[in-house]
């Protein structure tokens, strides 16, 4: 993946064609994969964090998310394509899913927050394959069976939605059990999802 460093961080140079297609190419390979869409905010709490730019740094691939990142990129001399947003990967991943029979999980949010997410979801694409959800308030004590719990439905993609920096901590502590090709970071994006 050819990259570019924006404060320390490694972003891809890859628009949202490209994202796709490593992640149609990474879901026939099977082997677990940690997707981070850096915005401004992002970049600039890895800077300023050290275990937090350790987290972003073990992802597999981190995309150009918002203007900032972009124009960053290009004072850099080293432009990324455009920008590749959760929001917008969400919704192409939805569509893409519904042609591919990928099963998608969701994990984050409110309980009634995620709920809504779902069933918006289900009602723009009936067809989506969503193997189930859970929502983000929980304790650590909890986490082996929410785990196990996602692993047993096989999910092809899991959006976790927790906030930075839980969601980065939860995908890479549990990335192994989990087992899920792809893991997605995607911070706000059930609140969005649920309208
Ligand atoms: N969230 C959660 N569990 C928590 C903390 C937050 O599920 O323990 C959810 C919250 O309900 C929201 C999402 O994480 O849906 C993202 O929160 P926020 O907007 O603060 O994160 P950001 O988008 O800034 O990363």
């Amino acid at each position: 993946i050819e990259t570019v460093n924006i404060l320390g961080v490694r972003v891809a140079r890859m628009g949202m064609n490209q994202v796709l297609e490593w992640i149609r190419i990474m879901i026939d390979q099977g082997k677990p994969r940690h997707i981070v869409t850096a915005n401004a905010e992002i970049i600039y709490k890895a800077y300023r964090e050290p275990d937090f730019r350790r987290l972003i740094g073990n992802a597999d691939l981190v995309t150009p998310d918002g203007s900032g990142v972009v124009w960053a990129s290009r004072t850099l001399g080293q432009p990324v394509p455009e920008r590749v947003t959760g929001i917008d990967l969400i919704y192409k991943l939805f569509s893409y899913s519904h042609e591919k029979g990928w099963k998608i999980y969701f994990l984050g949010a409110k309980p009634e927050v995620v709920e809504k997410a779902v069933l918006n979801t289900l009602g723009k694409y009936p067809k989506l394959h969503i193997c189930g959800y859970h929502h983000g308030y929980f304790y650590q004590e909890e986490e082996p069976k929410i785990v196990s719990n996602i692993a047993k439905e096989k999910p092809d993609i899991l959006l976790v939605a927790l906030g930075a920096p839980k969601q980065e901590q939860f995908i890479q502590r549990y990335i192994k059990e989990l087992n899920a090709p792809i893991s997605i970071g995607v911070g706000g994006s059930f609140d969005v999802l649920a309208g």
